[in-house]
Order: C-alpha cells, then sequence, then structure tokens
C-alpha cells in the first residue's frame, strides 16, 4: 500500500474571519476556492510546510497554532490536513496558484465554490472557530 501524501491547509483566521483563496491552477480546480497550502517537502514538518506554501502563494508570515481534527482524502495518495493559522505579517495577495483572496465570516463561508474536498475540513476549522 502507498503511503498516504500530506498536502496542508491553513485556516487563517483574522479579526474573526477565515481566508479563503481561488485557484488559477490547474485548470480542473481553477475558479474554486480552498484553503490555501500545499504539499509537503521532504523533511518538512505539515507545521513548516504550511508557512512556506503561505510565504511563497500569499506573500504572507502565518503561525500555525493547532491541526483541526481529520483527515480529508484527496487524489491519492494524497490526504488534506489543515491547520489554524493566525495572520502575522503581511496583506494577502495572490501571487501564485491563485487570482483571487476573500476575508470570510463565519456565517458566509458557504457563499464561495469551495472545492469538494475542502468542504468538510471548512466545517470543521469554522467550528473551531466559533468555538461550536
Ligand atoms: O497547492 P498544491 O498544488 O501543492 O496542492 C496539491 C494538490 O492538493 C492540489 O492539486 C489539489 O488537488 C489539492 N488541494 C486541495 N485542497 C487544498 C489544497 C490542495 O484539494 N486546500
Amino acid at each position: 500500500m502507498t503511503t498516504a501524501r500530506v498536502v496542508v491547509g491553513g485556516a487563517v483566521f483574522d479579526q474573526g474571519r477565515l481566508l479563503a483563496a481561488r485557484r488559477s491552477a490547474p485548470p480542473e480546480l481553477a475558479g474554486r476556492w480552498e484553503l490555501p497550502g500545499g504539499k509537503l517537502e521532504p523533511g518538512e514538518t505539515a507545521e513548516q510546510a504550511l508557512v512556506r506554501e503561505l510565504r511563497e502563494e500569499l506573500g504572507v508570515e502565518v503561525e500555525p497554532l493547532e491541526r483541526v481534527a481529520g483527515e480529508w482524502p484527496l487524489r491519492p495518495p494524497f490526504v488534506l490536513h489543515v491547520w489554524t493559522a493566525k495572520l502575522v505579517s503581511g496583506t494577502v495577495r495572490a501571487l501564485q496558484d491563485h487570482d483571487e483572496v476573500r476575508w470570510l465570516t463565519p456565517d458566509r463561508v458557504d457563499e464561495v465554490d469551495w472545492l469538494d474536498e475542502d468542504r468538510p475540513a471548512v466545517a470543521a476549522a469554522v467550528r473551531l472557530l466559533v468555538g461550536a
């Protein structure tokens, strides 16, 4: 059996809002929204990968806080793990892989067209955010 490979997604919160990013690539994912992040590189922890990916893709520094319980299947062999994170510095800009970003209040998270795989992860992250 192939070992699952982790893709880390960030549930980045700032002033009570959740960050959503719209993918610009690849074509089959373009236009759908995700918790930004990406694949772990060899030797990296999920937290390190999250910090690197958000720096590269969105130009911000974040601090990972806690893992959102759960694991969501992506295209094999990948699985999605999600960490909450807070914005430490910078202004979010779509630099790479995305073409739009949005900050969503918990009552409006359903207003964007999330990737199917991200929906349950977003719901779990929001429950954690609002303390439900
Ligand atoms: O961002 P990156 O291309 O490294 O992500 C690897 C794959 O993980 C993507 O092709 C996408 O299918 C998936 N992904 C996802 N949800 C996320 C982040 C990535 O489904 N929040």
